[in-house]
């Protein structure tokens, strides 16, 4: 019998395992199929504090869990494939075996949602990116494309407009679902241009490690053509890691798990920490302060329960 379970190794599990370790509670952390999270998929993290000259993404992660194992927290490799939050002690399917535990912290993230083309694939982290605040500031005077017709597109957008010399919006459609306000704002940006009816064919060059192009196809008579950029930002939205607790734990329309105040979800016991929840912030730091706020909640409902 486990005191907690963590489901999830980013920046959200792996602070709540340097707590729960800390408070003796011996977590154990299940890796996940993207094990590190989305900082895994970065390179330069010149925004989460403590480190002046920033650090990359990959490292970040690693010494959060070698910062856990040191205090005792026990990680597996693996994927929780099933969940039965029904009865306590609960129970988890971690890649066929059943184990049983007193809490649960899910810590299972938000994946971006990609186009799914092999080159832009091979080129996250080397100038394909799914975050302009992580990433942006390396584009300075560069070129940039983001994809997607949504706020997020349009916020990313903006924001990248403060590095880059030029910011072309690729949408496969003539509509948006933006909000109006970030509509305009995108439209009056002198440095944003637009390509609608849009869509990626390819993105050049994986044999260069680095973006350098793209290729594009106009939807409405089928032309195709090259075009030069170095950075390519993907803002198509993202998928909260839900679907082992459906019907389980409430979650919002889009799957995003639904606060009950603090880390509290709508079952005591089973806490909530980072993007599986949060849709607004998305930030390693924030992640992290998520992460701390739903050990805290297990130790105390631990202790209540005299364990
Ligand atoms: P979204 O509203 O779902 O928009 C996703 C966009 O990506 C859509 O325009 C969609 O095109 C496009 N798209 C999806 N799959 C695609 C594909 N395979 N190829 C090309 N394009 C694709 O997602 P979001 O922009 O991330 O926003 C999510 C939620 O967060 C929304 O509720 C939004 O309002 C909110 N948000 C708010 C703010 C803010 O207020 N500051 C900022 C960011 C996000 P189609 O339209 O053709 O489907």
């Amino acid at each position: 019998m486990r005191n907690v379970v963590i489901i999830g190794s980013g920046c959200a599990g792996n602070t709540a395992a340097i707590y729960a370790a800390r408070a003796n509670l011996s977590p154990l952390v299940v890796s996940g199929h993207e094990a590190g999270g989305q900082l895994s998929l970065t390179t330069l993290v010149e925004n989460f504090p403590g480190f002046p000259e920033g650090i990359h993404g990959p490292e970040l992660v690693e010494n959060m869990k070698k910062q856990a194992q040191n205090f005792g927290a026990e990680y597996l490799h693996g994927a929780v494939l099933d969940t039965d939050l029904s009865t306590r002690p609960f129970r988890l399917n971690i890649e066929g075996e059943w184990i049983e535990t007193r809490t649960v912290i899910i810590a299972s993230g938000a994946s971006a949602r990609w186009l799914g083309l092999e080159s832009e694939q091979k080129l996250i982290g080397h100038g394909v990116s799914s975050c302009a605040t992580c990433d942006g500031f390396f584009y300075r005077n560069k070129k940039i494309i983001v994809i997607g017709g949504g706020d997020s597109a349009m916020e990313e957008a903006n924001f990248l407009t403060r590095f880059g010399d030029e910011v072309t919006v690729v949408h496969r459609r003539e509509e948006f679902r933006a909000s109006k306000i970030m509509l305009d704002r995108a439209r009056h940006n002198p440095k944003i241009k637009f390509l609608l009816n849009t869509v990626v064919e390819d993105v050049f060059d994986p044999a260069q490690h680095l973006v350098t192009g793209v290729r594009l196809r106009d939807l409405r008579n089928g032309r195709i053509w090259e075009q030069d950029v170095d950075g390519f930002f993907v803002a198509i939205g993202h998928i909260p890691n839900t679907k082992i607790f459906k019907g389980q734990i409430e979650t919002d329309s889009e799957g995003y798990i639904l606060s009950k105040g603090g880390a509290r979800t709508n079952i005591p016991g089973v806490f909530h920490a980072g993007d599986v929840q949060d849709r607004v912030y998305r930030q390693a730091i924030t992640a992290s302060g998520a992460g701390c706020m739903a050990a805290i909640e297990v130790e105390r409902y631990l202790e209540a329960e005299g364990h």
